[in-house]
């Protein structure tokens, strides 16, 4: 629908190589076809779904596709400019920094070609604000978690202000997160936003209360928090007591089968709370959608009003990392555009 085209919107989590459209996809099997992978093994269409452990398979296969600085560039340019024509006004990109001992990249490398790329769209003027985070993958460890958290704090403070935060994700069923507390707290510390990724697998009540008490800035998905769903009233009380806003992906958990359908999905829960929620996609290109048809979806499913949804978007921009005067920037900005939308 062109309402939810139109609809300015932020978007606070989305994991780069989860988010490469069919059409990059094709580009770059193109220029490997020796690894002879097909669109079946990088995306999951429509009416498709999978177990959370096949869709992390489905990540090992892109990353194969993406392993030079040139795939990143590239990636990472078509996926801004991707957010940019769905009317994403701010994005906020997470990615795993990753070494390829074959092509030379290092994980520093890798972060410098996601902010030059991010420039380079800047400086096309197009009109997206976006920010960075970089991305821990839970089952590495926690040396490479503090190694990660060393090269972030670097960036923080070199990139004009591009690189925000960190992220935690990865595999929720393999690694524990409790080894990872330091880096986590070194962290923030430093001044990196927080947003982990949290119980979004069931029974990881004990996990998601060492987490809940850094505590985080964002907790991405949040699928089993609440009682109803095998969490508890103590873990929910936290995430209100901090006032923390959930990232919440709907397509993204029915299609990786944690939500049984889009009726079920935590967003009623946490929504009808009134608590800050924020639609997001995770994976455009893996889960086959965009913002506008999540916004949509949330719509139709929740049967909330267009004035509804407007607010839900206007609402995320407090729960962005980017600092105050962007906030009122971004808010300006949908004032003005209020009177085109409807
Ligand atoms: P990248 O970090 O390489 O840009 O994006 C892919 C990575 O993001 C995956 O390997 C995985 O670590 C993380 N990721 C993407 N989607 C999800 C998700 O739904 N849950 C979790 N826990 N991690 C994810």
């Amino acid at each position: 629908e062109e309402f939810y085209r139109r609809l300015p919107k932020v978007e606070l989590h989305a994991h780069l190589n989860g988010s490469v459209s069919w059409e990059t996809i094709e580009k770059l099997i193109k220029k490997k076809p020796h690894l002879n992978i097909e669109h079946s093994m990088t995306a999951i269409g429509r009416g498709q779904r999978r177990t959370l452990d096949e869709c992390f398979q489905v990540f090992k296969v892109i990353h194969q596709l993406v392993d030079t600085e040139e795939d990143i560039l590239m990636v990472a340019t078509d996926v801004i400019k991707e957010f940019a024509a769905d009317s994403v006004k701010y994005l906020e990109l997470r990615s795993t920094p990753r070494e390829e001992k074959n092509t030379g990249l290092t994980k520093r490398k890798y972060i410098e070609t996601i902010i030059r790329a991010i420039q380079m769209c800047k400086n096309e003027g197009l009109d997206i604000d976006v920010r960075f985070l970089v991305a821990i993958d839970r089952r590495n460890g926690p040396e490479v978690a503090m190694e990660t958290v060393k090269l972030a704090e670097e960036f923080l403070l070199s990139s004009d202000g591009l690189v925000v935060g960190l992220d935690v994700s990865g595999d929720p069923t393999v690694g524990s997160v409790k080894t990872l507390l330091p880096a986590l707290e070194r962290a923030k510390n430093s001044g990196l936003k927080l947003s982990l990724h949290l119980s979004e697998v069931p029974s990881q009540l004990e996990e998601s209360d060492l987490l809940l008490n850094l505590p985080p800035d964002r907790i991405g998905h949040g699928t089993f928090l609440h009682p109803e769903v095998g969490g508890s009233q103590g873990l929910v009380d936290k995430v209100l007591k901090h006032n923390i806003p959930l990232e919440l992906c709907l397509t993204s958990n029915v299609k990786g089968q944690t939500v049984p359908c889009y009726s079920k999905h935590h967003f009623k829960y946490w929504y009808q709370l009134g608590h800050p929620t924020v639609i997001c996609t995770d994976d455009k290109g893996v889960f086959c959608t965009e913002l506008s048809q999540e916004y949509q979806l949330a719509a139709s499913t929740f049967g909330l009003s267009r004035e509804a949804m407007w607010k839900l978007s206007q609402q995320a921009i407090d729960c962005t990392f980017a600092p105050e005067v962007v906030k009122e920037q971004l808010r300006q900005k949908w004032t003005d555009l209020q009177p085109q939308v409807f």
